[in-house]
């Protein structure tokens, strides 16, 4: 018999669950809690946000979250009619009251007549079937051992160390510039796999000093255990003496400024290329632990980037993913173990709406599939499209990374005839986007 079985319901995992049952397919999920807990979750419902209780922006014609809502409300998505059901008031954004949340989804699930859920944790990957991993960040340690077991352990991380990542075109390459150092590489792509930008020794003192100032937050109690494995945050590099960043992630060596080839950069703050189209730029070694506010104050303080937007902020946190772009093919199957599919964040996107829409099209691929038919996945001009051409082959394998959904990942407009503005630009990107997924749903 055809069932189709599903690891975890959390927010990926309900979603998924919701649309295979919709297309007429038999579900059981399977759920540890609240046998089995975390450090974050404090129920037994399904969808529990373990965090903030917001969905993020809701505006779908100039926010690149917002209209992730607009896709999943267009493939009727359980999450965002739920969310609707239980919004708060919150000015652009779609907050909710987080506890009638969880249990209208629980109830919504509970009452489907094709999906049941099966209370325990599962601690070996199967052997046969048709399965969804979506247990999340916090994937349970005999489950994620087992992964790790069939992927390598370079493939699976219990920690994401996100360093910072610019828009490429909000860099002033007036005082920046590209090169790889020591001019390594031959192609033309990798020459232009690095952006740096200059300091001089006043700039570097009052630069650590602002380090050593900002505001920090914390490691949850429960949360380092057993895993941290050491990638230090750079306000801690700091701390260990103000030479240690310009002797490791910020060394000025094998680089010369084209716009002061006599003048020696006292440090250098690399960029590295995030993505195939060059759009976004991740800031190496920068892992931090800085709050938001702080991030931004501090960085801008860097030559070059006091324009800088910032597609996403860096941080540390306890997060099991796995190296999707080596480990996925474009139907988010394990290569290696075809009849697994992942979803939701353990692919390496980040945040519940990015989570639920990975959810949302895992489940109707395996549902397409179950029926004997291949579903695409959406077009990249879409958000959802967007993220999974990223996670499945655009992101650098290397340096992979969760990510959240920004118009960095979508295929560029051309800002031919004139400099658009960016409200402009976002609409054209979120116009194109909605075409390309109605008629994916089509
Ligand atoms: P989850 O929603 O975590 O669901 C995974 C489910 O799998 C859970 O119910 C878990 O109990 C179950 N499970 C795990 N292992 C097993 C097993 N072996 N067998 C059976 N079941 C299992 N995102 C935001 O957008 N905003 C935030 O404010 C935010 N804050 C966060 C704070 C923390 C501390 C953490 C860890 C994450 C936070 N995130 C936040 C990210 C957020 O967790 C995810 O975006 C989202 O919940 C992920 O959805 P998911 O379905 O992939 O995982």
């Amino acid at each position: 018999s055809k069932t189709l079985h599903i690891i975890g319901g959390g927010m990926a995992g309900s979603e998924a669950a919701w649309q295979a049952a919709q297309q007429g397919i038999p579900v059981v999920i399977h759920e540890m809690r609240p046998a089995v807990g975390t450090f974050a979750h404090r129920t037994g419902h399904l969808a529990e946000m373990v965090c903030s209780n917001s969905f993020r922006s809701d505006d779908h014609e100039s926010n690149a979250v917002g209209l992730l809502h607009w896709e999943m409300r267009a493939a009727q998505g359980l999450i965002m009619e739920q969310a609707a059901a239980h919004r708060l008031p919150a000015g652009g954004a779609l907050a909710v009251d987080r506890d009638p949340f969880a249990e209208s989804v629980t109830a919504r699930i509970m009452a489907h007549p094709l999906i049941s859920v099966s209370y325990e944790e599962i601690t070996e990957l199967p052997a046969d079937g048709h399965w969804i991993i979506a247990t999340g960040p916090l994937t349970s340690g005999a489950l994620a051992n087992s992964i790790r077991g069939a992927t390598g352990a370079e493939a699976l991380a219990f920690f994401d160390a996100i360093a910072p990542i610019v828009y490429a075109d909000t860099v002033d390459m007036s005082v920046a510039w590209m090169q790889s150092r020591y001019d390594k590489g031959e192609t033309l792509e990798e020459q232009t796999a690095y952006i740096n930008c200059p300091m001089t020794r006043d700039q570097y003192e009052d630069f650590i000093d602002a380090l050593l100032a900002a505001d920090k937050t914390e490691f949850k109690e429960g949360e380092t255990a057993g895993y941290f494995d050491g990638c230090l945050p750079i306000e801690v590099m700091a701390e260990r003496g103000r030479e240690t960043l310009r002797f490791g992630p910020m060394k000025p060596v094998g680089l010369t400024n084209p716009h002061q080839p006599d003048a020696k950069p006292y440090a250098v703050v690399q960029l590295r290329r995030d993505n195939r189209l060059g759009t976004l730029f991740n800031m190496v070694g920068f892992q931090t632990k800085m709050k938001y506010g702080a991030q931004t104050d501090v960085f801008k303080r860097i030559p070059g980037l006091t324009e800088a937007s910032f597609a996403r902020l860096g941080g540390i946190h306890r997060n099991t993913f796995i190296n999707s772009p080596t480990l996925l093919d474009d139907q988010m199957r394990l290569k290696s173990h075809p009849h697994i599919r992942f979803a939701g964040q353990i692919t390496g996107v980040e945040g519940y709406v990015e989570s639920a829409a990975m959810g949302l099209i895992a489940g109707r691929m395996a549902a397409a599939e179950m029926r004997g038919e291949t579903l695409p996945p959406p077009p990249p001009e879409t958000a959802s499209g967007a993220l999974i051409t990223h996670i499945t082959g655009g992101a650098e394998a290397k340096t992979f990374q969760p990510m959240n959904v920004n118009f960095g990942l979508f295929p560029p407009i051309d800002a031919r005839g004139g400099r658009r503005g960016r409200k402009d630009r976002y609409k054209a990107y979120t116009d194109r986007a909605k075409a390309a997924f109605t008629a994916w749903l089509g």
